[in-house]
């Protein structure tokens, strides 16, 4: 039986991860499900870590201040989910809603973020359908679509045990993570395969099929680095809605798809986010003009949230000793 294989196999290949010491903590499962939305666990482990600490309950998160919120979560990326979970925690500090239908009402919770937060802290029933659950039930029943995410959830559905709903979301997506991986999966040991479509057709790399790549448009930029007699520079806030939004920045022309006929021989940052790449000249401006904004030193510069878009283009204007590394 799948379920009966695959929690077996789940028990003694689990890896040993921050949020699974209290799986059963709602406040554990929301934060690092938020965090690992399109980011990996290596990456999101010290921010979650980090996290726990500083807001050990979802009532300190609800304390804090959009501004701590966002300069904790810098170099995470994707920040709406950060503006997203201080929103969301002034509600859950009430208390957290257990069923999927309750949790999608929550700013920045979707169908696989419900689901798997109601499955893995509460045990529900639920199906929650991350990339890599795509990528092991497709393989596994052969499906040939090229948006299988509702016909992959109806298929999980069927898969569900009647306990250990949790334990099932975690094994499902942790198997694709480290057996049914997207390059080589390895069939030879896996415990599913005489099950598994995709391998007695001799064809798993078929699935999941893929979109043709599409290619990304480029934006272009000039930043300028303000900087005082004294060593400070200017930094500003972004409006709270849209791209990096309520994330400090460089002051910086529009971002547009045309390349002006200005000189770019000086330093050039290149960036790529989910919709577009972006080329940015810097400069560095001593003879000041009144601009609003803050005046941060250098070794203050970690105390702000910057994205790491900003980060580049504030080092690619001076040294990293005088930025104090604050870019690592
Ligand atoms: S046999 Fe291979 S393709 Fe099929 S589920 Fe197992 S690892 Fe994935």
């Amino acid at each position: 039986m799948f379920s009966g294989k695959l929690l077996k196999w789940y028990a003694k290949a689990q890896r040993k991860l921050p949020w699974r010491t209290d799986v059963k903590n709602p406040y554990h499962t929301w934060l690092s499900e938020i965090m690992l939305q399109q980011t990996t666990v290596a990456t999101v482990i010290p921010y979650f870590n980090a996290f726990i600490k500083r807001w050990p309950t979802v009532q300190d998160l609800c304390s804090a201040s959009l501004d701590e919120v966002l300069t904790q979560w810098q170099g995470l990326g994707y920040y709406s989910r950060a503006r997203n979970l201080h929103k969301c925690a002034q509600i859950l500090a009430k208390g957290f809603p257990s069923t999927e239908e309750d949790l999608l009402k929550l700013p920045g919770i979707g169908p696989y973020t419900a689901a798997a937060i109601s499955s893995i802290a509460f045990d529900e029933q639920a199906a929650a359908v991350d990339g890599n659950v795509v990528r092991v039930i497709s393989r596994y029943f052969a499906i040939a679509t090229l948006k299988p995410t509702l016909e992959i959830r109806e298929r999980v559905k069927t898969l569900l045990p009647t306990e250990k709903n949790g334990d099932f979301t975690q094994a499902l997506m942790e198997f694709g993570a480290l057996l049914c991986r997207p390059k080589n999966p390895l069939c030879i040991t896996c415990p599913l395969q005489s099950g598994c479509q995709a391998y007695m057709q001799g064809k798993t790399e078929n699935y999941p099929m893929k979109a043709p790549k599409r290619k990304l448009p480029t934006r272009y930029a000039t930043a300028f680095i303000l900087r005082r007699e004294d060593g400070a520079i200017l930094l500003r806030k972004r409006p709270l809605q849209g791209l990096l939004g309520g994330m400090m920045e460089v002051p910086s022309t529009p971002w547009v798809e045309e390349k002006d006929q200005a000189d770019w021989s000086g330093p050039i940052v290149r960036h790529t986010f989910t919709h577009f790449h972006f080329e940015v000249r810097v400069q560095l401006v001593t003879d000041l003009e009144a601009v609003e904004g803050v005046w941060v030193y250098p070794q203050d510069l970690k105390n702000y949230a910057l994205p790491t878009v900003m980060k580049k283009i504030i080092a690619s204007g001076f040294n990293k000793e005088s930025l104090h590394s604050f870019v690592e």
